[in-house]
């Protein structure tokens, strides 16, 4: 199953996807690769893969992304690659582009599972990016712009999850991830029945 985690920058996206992969930890994670400067405490290969502009775009002209998008200033791909691998052993993955990268796979792969993380107001979202002390205020004004724009996506997503508390944000994504591994169809495919 391809589990896709979008919404607004600041939702919790990450930290939603750790605390369910340590309650999950068969579920696979694929690391995106950026040109946007790691945050302090950011490691290259596990949040995300640093790089520049030059080897982004080197990489995105030998078509190793499946995905890419420009994003407040700085470009953000998924790899092809690890996808495709995942998905052909059966795996379930996560990814976590955000809502334009959200539309391109579900374009890709029409069984992929759309769900839209956000928080409960405006204020909220505001504070978070604050808190995270990563971006000046000139990026966060952007990623609040940007954040508006992504609600009026939510009607082209299955789930909504509003992440007031950790805790019962990271059950309702796990609550999701059961319901759609019991879906009949998705049995019937994977034991070759259907
Ligand atoms: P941040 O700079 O806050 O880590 O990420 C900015 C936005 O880009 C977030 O909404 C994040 O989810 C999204 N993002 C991260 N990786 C990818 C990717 O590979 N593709 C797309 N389209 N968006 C991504």
């Amino acid at each position: 199953m391809l589990l896709v985690l979008s919404g607004p920058s600041g939702a919790g996206k990450d930290t939603v996807i750790d605390r369910l992969r340590e309650l999950e930890p068969g579920l696979a994670y694929s690391v995106s690769v950026t040109t946007r400067a790691p945050r302090p405490g950011e490691i290259d290969g596990v949040q995300y893969r640093f790089t520049n502009r030059d080897e982004f775009s080197k990489l995105a002209a030998g078509g190793f992304f499946l995905e890419t998008r420009e994003y407040a200033g700085n470009l953000y791909g998924t790899p092809r690659g690890f996808v495709e691998e995942a998905l052909c052993r059966c795996e379930d993955l996560i990814l976590k582009p955000e809502v334009n990268g959200a539309r391109a796979v579900k374009r890709l792969f029409p069984q992929a599972v759309l769900v839209f993380l956000t928080v409960p107001s405006e204020s909220d979202l505001a504070s978070r990016l604050a808190q995270r002390q990563a971006d000046d205020q000139k990026d966060i004004d952007a990623r609040l712009s940007i954040a508006r724009q992504e609600e009026e996506a939510l009607p082209e997503f299955d789930y909504r999850i509003v992440n007031g508390d950790l805790e019962s944000a990271v059950r309702d994504l796990r609550a999701i991830l059961t319901a759609e591994r019991l879906k009949v169809g998705r049995l019937l495919g994977r034991s070759g029945l259907g």
